[in-house]
Order: C-alpha cells, then structure tokens, then sequence
C-alpha cells in the first residue's frame, strides 16, 4: 500500500488535517488505533471558546479562539449551539481581576457587555445570588464527535482514507527519510506497511510515543481534566467563573444536558486516565459557588480527557502555567526529513491548526494549493446519525415512521438509524460495533448510560444478523464496561440503587461477568 501523507491519529486535529489535506489535492491516509476521538477529541468540555477565558493568560489564543469560532459558526453551523456566554464573579473572587477583564477583553477584539447581578439573574436564574459582576460573550457549545466525523467525511468525499482500529508500530527509515509506516490492525492483529512520502503525527498526548518511533524526541506533560455531566440542562448559556482560570468555572449546556468542569491534574501516563472520586467532590464544591443548584442536581457520568501540554513545568508551578497552545515541529531539526508533529492547542482552534500543519506539509511536497478549510461549507456526514436530544417521544412518533422501533428511549435513536450507522461506518474491529455506533450516534449517552438501550440494540444487531454467537454479549460488556469508568465515581443515593439494578439484569440475567470484556474479542472466546 502507498499514499502521499500518512497522518496518525483521528482526533479533531487529524480529522480536520485530512479535510485539509483532501480539499488541496493530496492523497492521504488516516489512521487511529481506537476510533475517532478515541483521545481529548472525545474527552473535552465541548465549549467553542470566545477567547475571553484567555485574555489575561494568552492574547494571541484568545484572538485564535475568537476569530476560528466566528469562522467555525460560518462552515459547520449544525456542529455549533450558538448559546452565548456569560462571565460572573461572585463575592470573594479576585476584584482586581473583574475590574481589569473589560480591557483585557478589548485588546484582544473580544466583546464583552457588562450585565448588572440582576440582568444576569434573570437571564440565567440558576446563578448565585452572591454575583458582584457579570459579562456577556459569544461563548458557545460544539459537538466535537459530528465536528470529526464531518471533517472525516468531506475529507473521504475528496479522497482520503479513514482507517479506524489501525496503530502505528513502527517506521521504516532511510537516508533520514521515513520510507514507510508499519500499521498494526486490531482486528487480528495483522502488520503491514504503508509507503509514505511523509507522516505527520497528530497523535495529541501520544505523540511523543509516535515520534520516538521515528527518533525524535517531543516534550510532553500530561494533564488529565474531569467533567461531570448533569441529568438536566441547568443554564442556556455557557457560564465562566470570572477569574484566572482554575478548577471547575466552566458549566456548558449541551442539548438536554449540562457539562461541569473541568481539573488539571498530572498523571505519568496518557492511558491512565480515569475520573476519581475526589475531583468529582470538588469540581461540585468549586461549580456550586457559582452555581448553586450543582450542589443538588443528579449527575449521569464523569469522564476524562489528557491534555498533552508541549514543554516543561518548573518544580512548583501548576500545569495551568503551561502554554495550552499547540506545537508544530518539522522533525527535519531532528534529522526526519519527512516527519512533522502538530500537537496541544484547543479543540476550538484545530482548524487552524491543521492548516498551519498542512501549508508546512504541503511546501515539504512541493505542492502549490492554497488552504480552503475556512471558506468551503463541512455538509454533516451520513456516517453520523445525530437525533434531536430531547425531542418528546409523542412528537417523534408524529414525524417518524411508526414501525421503526425505538432502541434507545432516553435519546430517540431507532432502528434505522441504527441500521444506517452499520452500513456506512468503516469495518468495526470484532467487539467494537456497539463502541462505535455509541460514537456516532447518542445511544448510551441518556440518564440509561446503555443500561438498557445496549441490550435493544444488540438484540437488533442479532437480528440483522450484523453478531452472532457470543459477539453480542462481549459488545454488551466491552459498552458497559466503557461506560462505567464515567458512571462509578458519581455512584450515590438513587443512581446507585439504579447501578445495582442493572448489575442484577446484567449479570444476573445474561451473566455478563462471564464473557470478555476490555480484551479483544474472539470469535472462539
Ligand atoms: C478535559 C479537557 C477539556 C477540554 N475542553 C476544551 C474545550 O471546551 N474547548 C476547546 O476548544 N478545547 C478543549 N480541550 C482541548 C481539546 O480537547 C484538544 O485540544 C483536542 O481535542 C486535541 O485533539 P487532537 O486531535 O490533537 O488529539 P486527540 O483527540 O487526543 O487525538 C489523538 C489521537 O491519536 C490516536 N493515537 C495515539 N497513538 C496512536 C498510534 N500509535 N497510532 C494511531 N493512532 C494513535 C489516539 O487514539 C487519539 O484518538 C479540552 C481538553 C481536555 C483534556
């Protein structure tokens, strides 16, 4: 096998690479070893940043984030919940800081109005009545899975290949060139080599691992973030604690939901990265002061992402010290001609991102065509099926065919969505179809968690004949199991009797502690 540019990781930054890429001619080739946003990509706070939380710490991010949010509202509107933002301070909360914010604000060209405690109350009831200043700015909510998907999409309408559950190994090199990349698929396991013209490697926390397989040595710290997601949406816009920025201020609504985060916590290793506990307690604490209602609301999950943060911390200073910036490095320094590395950044300034990635790639090559990513419409991809949370079921039923069953009822997906989703979605490594329908779809994603809807659409994957044998069950698992590294460390009162519930069922009924779960499914297991 050969392409042009072979590039490694199908986060936002790969995915949004190979639109880039794709939309200038280039033949390339996209790996990942899970699934799209199997890293950070699927494990943010999903907030299209105004800039305004980076006006004191990072001028020229703010500015990123400000003008990529305005370009990312013009070609992927579906992707973005334009719920504007506000910034309040409550007492106690630094007042040098909120007196200087309008001016920061104004040097970096972000608006901002200034909204008395009361305006802002009755924009937004939920908010304390301890505010002593409050803002509003063009925050907004993104759905990171459809912004992949459909940069995936417009990409393999221009050409490019995704190839999901594939892991770079290993590189062959020569005459400091890398000739060709070694793959490892999932599925069985099965080496081969793809030959190359360049590689780049959008691995995000992982990419130091994927440089050093060609040599280079890349300087990242790892910094885990946890964010809890509540059962009901609590505000309509985003709300941003009014301070430098620190543990739990941010609270983003989502469709029927709320997302609360977020922590800065250094862990040695990026596959290691689970919520606990302990940062559950205090992302509440630290969220209720600014909202109070956090304190009493039902959460459904917690889950984490690992920011990969380019370059050392002094002993003592804290990983928000760290420029959240991203890196791009022309391996050519190292003695890879061919070899670059796009890492850190934001999930709102990927875009630019990959088009600073793709002009260097492209001058690498020779190729003379300008970046069309910021002009050209991203149409939603087909491969994705997104239902309208929370849609009532009597108006869905209005409007939909009344034979196509609903598998999951918390979020409305039914079978043939369910049935579109097989069809299109690249080859799903063998206990993988459930993880991957989840991605591309909202099932599992209810107050349910995939307590029920997993068992409905496995029965109907058994019925479409898609499993068979045990495959089904070890698909149940290996989804439950996923889910319940977000549902544990929220475990109290009801939900848990309600986790006990679904254990009884699980186990009980179709003994789901028997079969394999986080281990690759055999059809002989
Ligand atoms: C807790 C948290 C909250 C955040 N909130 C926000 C936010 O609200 N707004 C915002 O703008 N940004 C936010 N970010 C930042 C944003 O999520 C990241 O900047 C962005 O997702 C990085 O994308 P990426 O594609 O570079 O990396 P990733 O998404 O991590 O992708 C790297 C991919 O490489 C793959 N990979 C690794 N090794 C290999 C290999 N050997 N072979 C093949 N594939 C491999 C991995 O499986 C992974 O899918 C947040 C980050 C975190 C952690």
């Amino acid at each position: 096998m050969r392409t042009t540019v072979l590039i490694i990781g199908g986060g936002v930054t790969g995915a949004g690479l190979a639109r880039d890429l794709a939309l200038r001619g280039v033949a390339c080739v996209l790996v990942d070893k899970q699934d799209v946003n199997a890293g950070a990509s699927g494990g943010n706070h999903g907030l299209l940043h105004s800039g305004a939380r980076y006006v004191g710490s990072d001028p020229l991010a703010a500015r990123e984030c400000r003008e990529e949010g305005e370009i990312l509202r013009r070609i992927a509107p579906h992707c973005v919940e334009d719920t504007g933002g506000l910034f309040v301070a409550v007492s106690g909360d630094d007042e040098a800081y909120v007196a200087d914010f309008p001016d920061l604000c104004a040097k970096s060209g972000i608006a901002a109005s200034r909204l008395d405690a009361k305006t802002a109350r009755d924009m937004e009831p939920a908010l304390s009545d301890r505010l002593i200043a409050a803002y509003a700015v063009a925050d907004a909510s993104v759905d990171p899975f459809k912004l992949s998907l459909d940069n995936i999409g417009q990409a393999m309408a221009h050409g490019a290949r995704f190839l999901p559950w594939t892991q770079v190994v290993g590189f062959r090199l020569n005459a400091g060139r890398i000739r060709a990349a070694t793959l490892r698929d999932a599925a069985n396991g099965r080496e081969y080599e793809l030959e190359v013209s360049l590689v780049i490697n959008a691995a995000g926390a992982w990419a130091g691992r994927v440089a050093a397989l060609a040599g280079p040595h890349v300087d990242l710290v790892f910094s885990k973030g946890t964010l809890l997601v509540t059962q009901s949406r609590i505000t309509d816009r985003v709300i941003n604690r009014l301070r430098p920025a620190t543990d739990a201020d941010i609270l983003v609504p989502g469709g029927t939901v709320s997302i609360l985060g977020t922590t800065s916590v250094r862990i040695p290793d990026p596959d290691d990265c689970r919520p606990t506990i302990a940062e559950v307690d205090q992302i509440i604490d630290e969220g209720a002061a600014m909202v109070p209602e956090l304190n009493a609301t039902r959460y459904i999950r917690a889950y984490s992402g690992v920011r990969p943060l380019f370059g050392k911390t002094s002993a003592g200073s804290g990983d928000r010290a760290v420029s959240r910036g991203f890196a791009l490095l022309d391996h050519a320094r190292d003695g890879v001609e061919n070899f670059v590395t796009i890492t850190g950044g934001k999930l709102t300034t990927y875009r630019l991102m990959a088009e600073k990635a793709a002009d260097l790639v492209c001058a690498k090559l020779g190729v003379d065509a300008p970046c069309l990513t910021a002009t050209t419409v991203m149409p939603p991809y087909a491969g994705g099926r997104w239902t309208e949370p929370g849609l009532a079921p009597k108006k869905w039923l209005k409007a939909t065919d009344p034979t196509d069953a609903i598998l999951c009822e918390c979020e409305m997906v039914s079978k043939s969505v369910v049935d579109d989703i097989v069809r299109t979605m690249p080859a799903a490594s063998p206990g993988t179809t459930l993880l991957s329908i989840g991605l591309r779809s909202r099932i599992g994603k209810g107050p349910c968690q995939g307590g029920f809807c997993s068992l409905r659409v496995a029965a109907h994957l058994y019925d479409t004949e898609v499993v068979r044998g045990d495959q089904g069950l070890c698909e149940i698992r290996r989804f439950l199991d996923e889910r319940w590294r977000g549902v544990h460390p929220i475990l109290f009162d009801f939900p848990l009797m309600q986790a006990e519930f679904q254990e009884a069922v699980h186990c009980g009924l179709f003994g789901l502690e028997l079969v394999p779960g986080d281990e690759t499914w055999k059809e002989d297991a």
